[in-house]
């Protein structure tokens, strides 16, 4: 069963479109349950209607004319229910209705099965048969799978407006693409698509004007790949004989002109190489997966692979060359930091990932660019719109895809309207960040680039409250040295001086990773990372303490930060560590090396609970709430399918906040935040009355939340959060602490999707 379940799965994804995929389905399980009709319905919302949009058994003439009302028939019970109901006559069934025309009264046997997406019911898939029996348990779980699986289907149609005509509406371009808000902000651009190499799925279409130079490509990537294939085949000459009648399989494919004439003729047409090819590949794997003889079939396989093959020597020519236009809108099914890092300064215009949520660190760099970022925009068809003028609203999470005139013009208003507030923000700059009843709290900024050292000056930020060291490692394609560190940092440390600033230690792992040291783990989240891995290479962490220590050498504004601290004796090898390093520095005749002041950082449940002895070994305490939620609730910060779970809010994490705080206070050490909850209107609110010593966050949210500071007393303030004690929920505590910016007239700095 699992073997047939595959292969619809498989044929489905290969359909053209919903509609091919319904009716492949619907043939499909009829066959496969030996039954006599496969139906299925889509529901119509603003109809409030299931209508017949596929069958194998019902007369045809009727699909796309049944429209039954949502509470209508077996159908409409399935739906309103949202379980399945297996009847051995569905004729004797009081909600049972009969259409004339369709030619159903000859059946008894009925199961309808709700198709549920995300708790929502898109539909019913329903079989009938003429014996007046129930249908069997393997059956209706055969069904359910079925239905499972139709659903993603059938909410990715739904997203990419291929179910239009269902609604009867005009949703064109201007319905967008839905994601999650990763960066505040909007902006108008032009998609550059960034993809894996060697992935032929994830190849954009492009087209060119060079159709004589991608030709040529094409013929001396296919020469390569006959090479090597010829070399490879050699190489097994000596182990099997059976694996080399796959590569002279390959090489007759290669000589056989089908696939390089078929490529050749679309490039002719104006494809790029790598897109021509992808297409040809595919038109001819799906040739060859739906055969019935599972021999041939399985050459589907095969020329995949060969195309791959051709691909990598395709891109081996043409990778790096990555042109980057004025306004870049940089687009990826998984896009990297160092991805952002590489476009040119002053042309990234936002940002837009299908995966990740606005805790990836993507999100979190497009925050410290100041650009408008979309996640997690699941249905997004990456490969077709590189090239296309995109609007992306990182407020609402919203991607438009060549909107018209009048979504533009919508959004150059917005763009201005923020123009607007940005410079009334500007006149806040060089006031502090104080209540109105002369409690202040300075606010600190959050970098991890020297490109933003600027911006983060400009923004009115009184330190650096968080710099991400392994940003500058992750655009190097190797470990920095000591003395190209010690540059880096003594930048850094120079543009604030003498404020203070934090340089935390080497946080790679999770989702920071860098190219020339790989890390392969099945939980990354909870595996080698942040000062875990510094511990086991004491080589690369005293490299960086001494730059560190150097880079500080007559400014003494330096103070280190730990990341992902579990165990006091992390805190204690780390601070041999430091001591070690310093001393090496002091023997080898460095004369100015200061004492720096020493962080850990509150991210790990662990350490919450050990706050007061790890208060009583460092001198300053730093809450990283980006980790801390993710670790508290169990909601992984890149999964957009939590993403609504992932809630500063949540009471669990305000108790956490406040337990940190408590314990530091005791101990005299100080206490910040520097995770993106700093940055959230408000959190802010409600942190500021929890008694923070300085928040740091990012340079867009630093004006606003110093605008909020300003319209607030801090006697206010504690009193928001003593009340808050009586909310179970976050979005109550949300709403209670909106309608308190609200009244204070700062409801414009609420975040749509935070209502
Ligand atoms: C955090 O976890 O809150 C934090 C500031 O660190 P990062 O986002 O880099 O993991
Ligand atoms: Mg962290």
């Amino acid at each position: 069963m699992l073997e047939t379940l595959r292969r619809i799965v498989q044929e489905v994804n290969a359909a053209k479109n919903l509609e091919q995929a319904l009716n492949l389905i619907v043939t499909r399980v009829k066959q496969v349950m030996d039954t006599q009709v496969c139906s299925v319905f889509l529901s119509d919302i603003p109809a409030k209607q299931n209508v017949l949009m596929a069958s194998d058994g019902l007369a045809t003439s009727e699909i796309n004319h049944i429209r039954l009302s949502f509470s209508e028939g077996l159908v409409g019970q399935v739906y309103t229910r949202a379980e399945p109901i297996n009847l051995e006559n569905a004729q004797a069934s009081e909600h049972y209705k009969y259409v004339p025309g369709t030619g159903e009264e000859i059946y008894f046997g009925f199961l309808g099965v709700p198709i549920v997406h995300h708790r929502n019911v898109l539909g019913v898939i329903t079989v009938q048969q003429l014996e007046q029996r129930s249908f069997k348990e393997d059956e209706l779980t055969l069904l359910v799978t079925i239905a499972a699986q139709l659903a993603g289907a059938i909410a990715h149609a739904d997203a990419v407006g291929e179910i239009d005509g269902l609604h009867g509406d005009t949703r064109g371009s201007d319905r967008p693409f839905k994601g999650l808000s990763g960066a505040s902000g909007v902006c108008i651009g032009t998609s550059v698509v960034i993809y894996p190499p060697a992935d032929l799925d994830a190849v954009p279409n492009r087209k060119t004007h060079n159709i004589e130079g991608e030709m040529n490509a094409f013929i001396a990537a296919v020469d390569a790949t006959k090479d090597e294939l010829q070399k490879l085949k050699e190489r097994i000459a000596l182990l099997s004989s059976e694996d080399q009648v796959l590569f002279d399989a390959y090489l007759l494919m290669l000589k056989s002109k089908t696939l390089i004439n078929k490529t050749q003729s679309r490039i002719a047409e104006g494809y790029w190489a790598s897109t021509a090819l992808r297409d040809t590949v595919v038109e001819h794997a799906n040739l060859f997966s739906s055969m019935d003889d599972e021999y041939l079939s399985e050459r589907a396989h095969d020329i995949r692979d060969l195309g791959r093959r051709i691909l990598v020597h395709l891109q081996s020519g043409t990778r790096g060359t990555q042109i980057y236009h004025e306004k870049t809108i940089l687009v990826s099914d998984e896009l990297t930091a160092s991805a952002l890092m590489e476009v040119p300064e002053g042309k990234l215009a936002g940002v837009v990932s299908s995966t990740g949520s606005s805790s990836s660190h993507v999100a979190i760099l497009a925050r410290a660019l100041g650009v408008p970022a979309v996640m997690g925009a699941k249905d997004l068809p990456t490969n077709r719109i590189d090239g296309k003028i995109l609007v992306v609203d990182g407020y609402r999470g919203n991607v438009y895809i060549e909107p018209s005139n009048l979504i533009i013009t919508e959004f150059k208003k917005i763009i201005e309207e923020e123009n607007e507030l940005t410079e009334d923000l500007d006149n806040l700059k060089d006031m502090p960040a104080e209540t109105t009843d002369g409690f202040r709290i300075p606010l600190y900024v959050n970098s991890g680039l020297l490109s933003d050292l600027t911006a983060s000056r400009d923004s009115g930020a009184e330190g650096i409250g968080l710099y991400r060291t392994e940003f500058p490692f992750m655009i190097r394609d190797r470990f920095p040295g000591e003395d190209e560190q010690t540059r880096i940092y003594k930048q850094v440390l120079q543009s604030f001086s003498p404020n203070p600033v934090t340089l935390r230690t080497l946080d790679i792992g999770g989702d920071k990773t860098l190219s020339y040291f790989p890390i392969k783990e099945e939980n990354p989240f909870l595996g080698w990372r942040g000062i875990r891995i510094s511990l086991d290479h004491p080589d690369i962490f005293i490299t960086q303490l001494k730059a560190m220590l150097r880079a500080s050498e007559g400014l003494n504004n330096l103070h280190i930060l730990l990341p992902m601290i579990t165990s006091i004796s992390e805190i204690n090898d780390s601070l041999s560590l430091i001591q070690k390093a310093r001393n090496e520095l002091l023997e080898s005749g460095y004369e100015n090396i200061c004492t720096p002041r020493i962080g850990a950082m509150i991210e790990v449940p662990a350490a919450v609970h050990q706050t007061d002895v790890i208060a009583k070994r460092v001198d300053f305490i730093s809450i990283g709430t980006n980790d801390l939620i993710q670790y508290i609730l169990a909601v992984d910060r890149n999964n957009p399918n939590v993403a609504e779970l992932y809630d500063c809010l949540h009471p669990a994490v305000i108790s956490a906040v406040k337990h940190v705080v408590r314990q530091a206070e005791r101990n005299n050490v100080p206490v910040s935040v520097c995770g993106e909850m700093a940055g959230d209107p408000a959190a802010a609110l409600l942190l500021l009355g929890m008694g923070l010593e300085t928040l740091s966050m990012s340079v867009v949210a630093l004006p606003r939340i110093k605008w909020i500071i300003r319209k607030f007393s801090y006697k206010q303030a504690q009193k928001i959060v003593a009340e808050i004690e009586n909310f179970e929920e976050a979005r109550d505590i949300r709403a209670y602490l909106n309608k308190e910016l609200d009244k204070a007239g700062l409801g414009g700095l609420i975040r749509p999707g935070k209502r």
